[in-house]
């Protein structure tokens, strides 16, 4: 069985109970160098075979799976974050399934989640924004020319920008090009979770030359919207005048 698991953003019990369990098991396993924390692979048990996956190609990676299928053992494939997103995990599963071997996928914490909880925010807050778009700048996949910046910038949205802190005054050029005010708070939150964690906060036409005083150009997420600061309705869920499936409303 081959198990594809998240890793989370970067602590290492930031995993799952289950991705942890599954990385006790393991004898074979294949993880993402540049951003799972090795820390993690301190779980594995004494014998097993540990790759990294940094300076391998697919093929190379489903090699190394398949022969572990094939001699019976256990193996872990594990990737940053969740793997749903920018995981390059779909052409595993798909090159399994032509091989007709069964896998299962264990969620992880993304590292969107963490760079909220190292900014203490939320991104869907009530009268502010009900949706976050997640998003990249093109860089070497290109981005469908529907889902460019400038054009997911006019909804206004909460916005978490992947793969991108190399790039961070292009990025904030694109979304005031598309229609946030240059004043919109906007955050970037370099390896969230990790010891090294940082957090930079600012306006769309501020952040680029903050971002850069702290050297920061990778491993990071640019985040933007109102979310970050200023006024928000409080929600009805836990309004004392307002029922649901749960509560009665109380009466004054
Ligand atoms: N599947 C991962 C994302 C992989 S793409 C996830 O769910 O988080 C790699 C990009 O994710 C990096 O370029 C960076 O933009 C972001 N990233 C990953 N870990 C991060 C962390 N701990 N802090 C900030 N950004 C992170």
């Amino acid at each position: 069985m081959i198990h594809f698991v998240g890793a989370g953003p970067g602590a290492p019990d930031l995993i799952t109970v289950r991705g942890q369990r599954l990385v006790r098991q393991a004898d074979v396993i294949v993880y993402a160098g540049s951003l799972v924390n090795e820390e993690i692979l301190k779980e594995a048990k004494a014998g097993c075979a540990i790759y990294n996956s940094a300076s391998m190609t697919l093929e190379e990676v489903l090699e190394v799976l398949l022969k572990a299928e094939r001699t019976g053992r256990s193996a872990v494939r594990l990737h940053t974050g969740d793997p749903c997103l920018y995981g390059a995990i779909r052409e595993q599963m798909d090159a399994l399934e032509r091989e007709g071997i069964e896998y299962d996928y264990t969620p992880g914490v993304s590292s969107f989640c963490a760079a909220a909880a190292a900014l203490e925010a939320e991104y869907t807050l009530p009268g502010v924004s009900q949706t976050v778009i997640i998003t990249r700048l093109a860089g070497r996949t290109p981005v469908p020319q529907a889902e460019n910046l400038e054009s997911l910038a006019a909804h206004r949205a909460s916005m978490v920008v992947f793969l991108s802190a190399k790039e961070t005054g292009e990025v904030c050029r694109q979304l005031i090009e598309g229609g946030y005010p240059p004043g919109t708070p906007a955050a970037i939150v370099y390896k969230a979770s990790w010891p090294q964690e940082k957090t930079v906060r600012g306006t769309l036409d501020t952040l680029p030359a903050l971002a850069a005083q702290e050297g920061i150009e990778k491993t990071a997420l640019i985040t933007v919207g109102g979310f970050l600061e200023g006024d928000y309705e409080r929600s009805k869920l836990y309004d004392p005048s307002f029922s649901h499936g749960c509560r009665q409303a109380q009466k004054d």
